[in-house]
């Protein structure tokens, strides 16, 4: 039986984690959500994530959703707002209030020497978790608080009022907020070789996914492509992940 398809897929661009393109090259973790063949959100703005966009997707999404102030999340925002409003363009760019308010202090500070307002820039987009926000008119997203060092959100995105993919962003193996994620059928998670206390490790994810056998799951920053797991299925940059109904 074909699958009914939803209309939406997901590339990825990166899995790189902190220190990747700094040293090795390889693009930050993030991924695209693509809505009947339209790139309508683009998740997470790390290192080399702009190159990757415009050798997989084309062109940078209009909407940008960044899930914390980490380099590898949002190091290139600053320059790409600046670059993109010198073309006339003005993104969106949605990040939880909190998240948002660390972005605008911090990471986009040097946009002050310009002496134009942020809005100069781009629309803001404060995106609460637990409430849905509403991305195209099919497809809406719930942000949630993942377990990391800097505050971090992943969310569910639902597909006409139905979960359909989750996206953990950086966060420890927290079985609290797995299990909110794993409303979705797909679900993209955060695991590397090593974890540590806001990284989850391959084993920690493994086990919870080895309880979830009706999902099916995808693995990002876990650093340089040689990094990937070889016994969970890791996502690499340039693959296209066409998502069907839901799981029974
Ligand atoms: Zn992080």
């Amino acid at each position: 039986m074909p699958s009914q398809d939803a209309g939406l897929s997901f590339v990825c661009l990166g899995t790189g984690r902190g220190a990747t393109t700094v040293y090795n090259g390889e693009p930050s973790s993030a991924v695209a959500l693509r809505m009947d063949g339209h790139d309508v959100l683009l998740v997470d703005i790390g290192f080399g994530v702009v190159r990757a966009c415009q050798k997989w997707l084309g062109a940078i999404p209009d909407t940008i959703l960044v899930t914390h102030n980490h380099s590898d999340h949002a190091a290139e925002l600053p320059v790409v707002l600046a670059a993109e409003a010198a073309s006339a363009r003005r993104l969106r760019v949605a990040a939880e209030p909190t998240v948002g308010a660390r972005l605008k202090a911090h990471r986009l500070h040097e946009l002050e020497s310009t002496g134009d307002p942020l809005t100069t820039f781009c629309q803001w987009v404060d995106t609460p978790a637990g409430q849905a926000w509403p991305l195209t008119s099919r497809l809406s997203l719930c942000l949630l608080r993942a377990r990391h060092s800097e505050p971090c959100f992943g969310f569910v995105a639902s597909l006409d009022g139905e979960p359909i993919l989750s996206y953990g962003g950086d966060s420890a193996a927290d079985t609290d907020y797995y299990d909110q994620l794993f409303a979705a059928p797909n679900v993209i998670l955060d695991a590397r070789a090593t974890g540590n206390d806001e990284h989850a490790d391959f084993e920690m994810v493994a086990a919870y996914i080895a309880t979830r056998p009706a999902h099916r799951v995808w693995i990002t920053g876990y650093g340089r492509h040689d990094q990937a797991p070889a016994h969970m299925t890791a996502i690499h940059p340039g693959d296209t992940i066409t998502l069907g109904s839901r799981a029974a």
